[in-house]
């Protein structure tokens, strides 16, 4: 039996773990909170993510590594690389950590994004406002997600607030984009350099968290601009995995905004909703075996919970709930509906109504 080692046992790694099951692989964790989700999985080493007697011991009792989240020491990581696979690869996560590599690796592969600038002291600030012309976002480099460490600048008397909330850390300023929506295009490429991609998903964000997906969306011009930075992105990192690249669309346009190197959220409906999951298709390509399909089985959707399970969700007859079997406490994603419709209407409809009952 294949033993796999995840670094992170939160709910991403609790999917991996249930479709490593019906892969008929086992699962072994590294993570250090009390009660993670993927505690039901396989068992935890409760020991942080840079412990290198844990991390040494995860590596001579598994036969690949994989992380469920982007936080991964990249030094530990490097520590035991020679060993044993670690996939993705180091340099992925490498570039995903720093919001300043990832949009100059896209810049290099000719991957559009929306205009940037450095920033390391106030003055640069204004020199990004000048550059890039207002309202600019100011984001951290790095350990930023869901929003969090970022600073809208409007207009110039924002520049000292904006220092003062982010400013003790590298950071970055990027154009703000007025978006048509959002999209995301996730990938999956194995060692022999197979690669498939899932349908675009459309998400919506609240508060800088996402809220709904849906896939398909009836855009193929889109779809193929997508597929295609995916190709030139995974192929150029010798991808190995499952990847999420999210980007804005405006107009007939697709601008980059960062790249998860890893299982995503805005792709848990191919759980129900494709022939096979990011979770198992994630696998299969660290596992080293033929990806399974892509495809749609029919117009999906879903919905995350954040903060709390209302019994409203709880008693719905339409869709699947996943409850994480995480505390409740307020911005906390712990859990998500599912639907499957045989229209785009039908669906968007479920989301809607469903969305309505669970906020
Ligand atoms: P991020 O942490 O970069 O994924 O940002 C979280 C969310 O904030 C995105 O999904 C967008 O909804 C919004 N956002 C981030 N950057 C920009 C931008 N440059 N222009 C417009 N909206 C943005």
């Amino acid at each position: 039996m294949m033993r796999i080692g995840i670094i992170g046992a939160g709910q991403l790694g609790q999917m991996l773990g249930f479709a490593a099951r019906e892969l008929g692989a086992e699962c072994r964790f590294l993570d250090p909170s009390i009660s993670p989700p993927a505690r039901v999985c396989g068992e935890v080493i409760r020991r942080p993510f840079d412990d290198a007697a844990a991390l040494a011991e995860l590596a001579r009792s598994c036969d690949v590594i994989t992380y469920e989240f982007e936080n991964v020491p990249v030094g530990a990581l490097q520590q035991i690389e020679g060993r044993i696979p670690v996939y993705p690869p180091v340099d992925a996560l490498r570039h995903a950590q720093d919001r300043l590599h990832e949009k100059q690796l896209f810049e290099k592969l000719g991957i559009p994004l929306p205009g940037y600038h450095a920033v390391d002291a106030p003055e640069d600030i204004a020199a990004a406002g000048d550059a890039l012309g207002l309202p600019i976002v100011i984001k951290t480099r790095r350990l930023g997600y869901d929003g969090k460490g970022q600073f809208l600048v409007r207009t110039p008397t924002d520049i000292d607030a904006a220092w003062k909330a982010v400013g003790s850390q590298p950071l970055i300023a990027e154009q703000w984009v007025s978006f048509d929506y959002e999209v995301s295009a996730i990938g999956v490429r194995n060692a022999g350099g197979e690669l498939r991609a899932y349908a675009l998903s459309r998400n919506r964000h609240e508060d800088g968290i996402l809220r709904t997906s849906r896939s398909p969306i009836d855009a193929p011009a889109l779809t193929d601009k997508a597929d295609g930075y995916l190709r030139t992105l995974m192929g150029h990192l010798d991808y190995v995995g499952v990847l999420a690249l999210e980007l804005f669309v405006s107009g007939d346009r697709l601008l980059a905004n960062e790249f998860a190197p890893r299982v995503h959220n805005s792709g848990h409906w191919t759980i129900e909703g494709a022939v096979t999951s990011q979770f198992e298709n994630h696998l299969r390509a660290v596992m080293n075996l033929p990806l399974g399909s892509t495809e749609n089985v029919g117009y999906a959707g879903m919905i995350n919970l954040i903060g709390t399970i209302p019994d409203s969700a709880r008693r719905l007859t339409e869709g699947v709930l996943h409850d994480y079997g995480k505390t409740p406490r307020p911005g906390r994603k712990l859990g998500h509906i599912t639907v499957i419709a045989d229209s785009a209407q039908g669906r968007d409809a479920l989301v809607e109504k469903i969305d309505r009952t669970v906020t």
